[in-house]
């Protein structure tokens, strides 16, 4: 019998990682904790996270405050739209 490499328990069902098998339940959201384990979700920097913190995380343009799904212009520590950049450059 193997157990979780998370909680240590038995393992009756288990979703297997990286190679690691651990229980649906210990398969969570690195960023709310929330069970991931029937959720789409997506690794970022070694971290599996799901859908509404990746929303979260996504950069926010800095001149129209809107999320950015596409190209991101980074100027600094800010992000902007490649589009709402170029009205500032003219
Ligand atoms: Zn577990
Ligand atoms: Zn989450
Ligand atoms: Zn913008």
């Amino acid at each position: 019998m193997e157990n979780c490499s998370v909680c240590g328990k038995e393992l009756k069902s288990f979703i297997e990682i990286d190679g690691k098998k651990i229980c649906p339940e210990c398969f969570v959201c690195a960023g709310c904790g929330k069970s991931i384990a029937e959720e789409k979700y997506q690794n970022k920097d070694g971290k599996n996270y799901c859908q509404s913190c990746l929303k979260d995380m996504a950069p926010k343009c800095k001149i129209c405050g809107k999320t950015i799904e596409g190209p991101v212009k980074k100027l600094g520590n800010d992000h902007y739209h490649p589009e709402c950049l170029k009205c500032c450059e003219c």
